[in-house]
């Protein structure tokens, strides 16, 4: 772990062995911080901040820095795809896009940190000026969970820093390996010691300091629902700031003008990618009634391609699924579905003989309000429905409780920005799926969470605007008149 610039084990010894789900064994060994190791860090952490050497610096020594990262994550990008592969059972090309985009990541974080400014009004009468400072917040706890470590711990901790932050990050116990490498890059790159700490563990062993300690003044937690609403009943003791990055039960709504050979891969792809553990998943198929059933058919050959197994197998599509219970709850959501009369097109079934891998799973008749419609299942399944007329389609997009993606296949451009304007989600996309630049922001409508991330307005989640006001000649009037 990285604590005060220093590496180090946990202080009670204690390690988490990860086994691959890919096939079977031990690939990393991550120290399990504790409550201790946390508060090591957090009060790191805020003597960093209080003294000003990495807060106050020049913006562009900030990007320096940053920008250095982004360069070493290039250099190593083989070594961090294969961890990633390694801890995640995802196909190594995936890794390696991945990794990609995270020093795309911070390398966009660097240009922003010599960019950022306040504003001023010269305008408010002869005897006073006012200045808008932006300011870092101070020290920010950033939590991260394991479908994509290394991109949603770049999509957070250099525009945490890039504001002037000091942080505290805990990856999941699950995929820790390539976090904890930040921490080396950071070092390597000359951050300063307590700018960026970086504790491996559980969530029930530090996640609650993390949170709770009234040094921390934000907390960045990406994860799921269920956890994202203790953090917010935690965070509440100390009136935290919160940025929520949680679930999704994203659409893909497809018009009968489509391309419909595009919009095909892309459902495919929306729905299937990182075995469907992503949480922008185009989890929905909301098609045309009159293209239904040929968009169907066509769809399901298209899906039986999709080979299933084996990450480090160029042809593999779909790797495996991360752990047992994430397994165990697609099996659930799926047998409910087929329970409840719901017609399985194709897959429903897992194969745990060598690692944990569960087939591409189109499901159709499901009741709009069931399970399978309204939940997130974070797995490769997919459930279809239907529309006749726009109206219905953006009504049965918005008809969960999320609103974090949505995906729109039409060749009209009065049918994509009617869409694309009513349809509820941080990110929408025409005519393309889980495609994340750096220059967009990303974030939930509703359950799926509270704040923006990435972008320039990435940035400004970890800043304070402050409106300082100057009145610099003597004033005539007085409030308080005497005599
Ligand atoms: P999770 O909520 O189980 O864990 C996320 C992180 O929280 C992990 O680091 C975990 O150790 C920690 N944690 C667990 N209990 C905690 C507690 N009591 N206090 C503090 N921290 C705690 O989520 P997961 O299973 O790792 O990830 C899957 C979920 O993440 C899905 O719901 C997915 O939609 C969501 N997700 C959202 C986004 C987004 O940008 N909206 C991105 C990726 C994943």
């Amino acid at each position: 772990m990285w604590i005060n610039g220093v590496a180090r084990d946990a202080r009670n010894d204690e390690v988490i062995e990860r086994e691959t789900p890919a096939a079977k064994g031990v690939v990393t060994i991550a120290p399990r911080g504790t409550a201790e190791d946390a508060e090591d860090a957090i009060a790191a952490a805020e003597a960093q901040f209080l003294s000003g050497e990495w807060a106050e610096s020049y913006g562009g020594d900030k990007a320096k820095i940053l920008a250095g990262v982004a360069a070493c994550i290039r250099r190593d990008a083989e070594e961090l795809a294969y961890l990633e592969t390694l801890e995640t059972g995802k196909p190594l090309k995936a890794s390696l896009g991945e990794v990609e985009g995270s020093a795309d990541l911070w390398e966009y974080a660097s240009g922003l940190a010599p960019t950022l400014h306040g504003d001023s009004y010269s305008n408010l009468g002869p005897d006073r000026m006012g200045m808008i400072l932006r300011q870092p917040i101070g020290v920010v706890s950033i939590i991260t969970p394991w479908n994509f470590p290394l991109l949603i711990a770049s999509e957070r901790i250099p525009f945490a820093l890039a504001a002037g932050c000091s942080t505290v990050v805990k990856p999941s116990e699950f995929t820790s390996a390539t976090t904890l490498r930040l921490g080396e890059y950071l070092k390597e790159c000359g951050l300063p010691d307590g700018a960026c700490n970086i504790v491996s563990g559980h969530g029930h062993d530090i996640g609650q300091v993390m949170i709770e300690h009234p040094s921390v003044r934000m907390v960045s937690f990406t994860g799921s629902p269920r956890v994202g609403k203790i953090v917010m009943h935690a965070a509440a003791e100390t009136t935290k700031k919160l940025s929520l990055e949680l679930g999704g039960k994203s659409p893909s709504v497809v018009f009968a003008d489509c391309d419909m050979e595009a919009a095909i891969d892309g459902v495919l792809k929306g729905s299937n990618f990182n075995a469907g553990q992503c949480c922008i998943a185009g989890s929905r198929l909301i098609v045309e009634d009159k293209i239904a059933d040929q968009f169907l058919e066509k769809l399901i050959v298209r899906a039986q391609d999709l080979k299933v197994g084996d990450p480090f197998d160029p042809q593999t599509a779909i790797g495996a699924i991360v752990n047992e219970a994430q397994f165990d709850q697609i099996d659930r959501y799926v047998s409910a579905a087929r329970d409840s009369g719901a017609s399985i097109l194709m897959g429903g079934e897992g194969d745990t003989s060598n690692g944990l891998f569960y087939q591409p799973t189109i499901i159709a008749n499901a009741p709009s309000d069931s399970p399978i419609a309204q939940e997130e299942i974070f797995g490769p399944v997919l459930s279809v429905f239907r529309f006749k007329t726009i109206q219905e389609a953006i009504k049965l997009a918005n008809s969960t409780n999320f609103g974090l993606a949505a995906y729109i296949w039409t060749n009209d451009l009065n049918t994509a920005l009617s869409c694309g304007r009513r349809i509820e989600g941080g990110r929408v996309w025409v005519n393309a799926a889980l495609q994340g630049i750096p220059e967009m922001p990303l974030g939930g409508y509703r359950g799926s969470g509270i704040g923006r991330e990435t972008g320039r307005f990435g940035v400004d989640e970890y800043c304070e605007m402050k409106s300082l006001q100057i009145n610099h000649m003597p004033q005539a009037e007085r409030w308080v008149t005497t005599g």
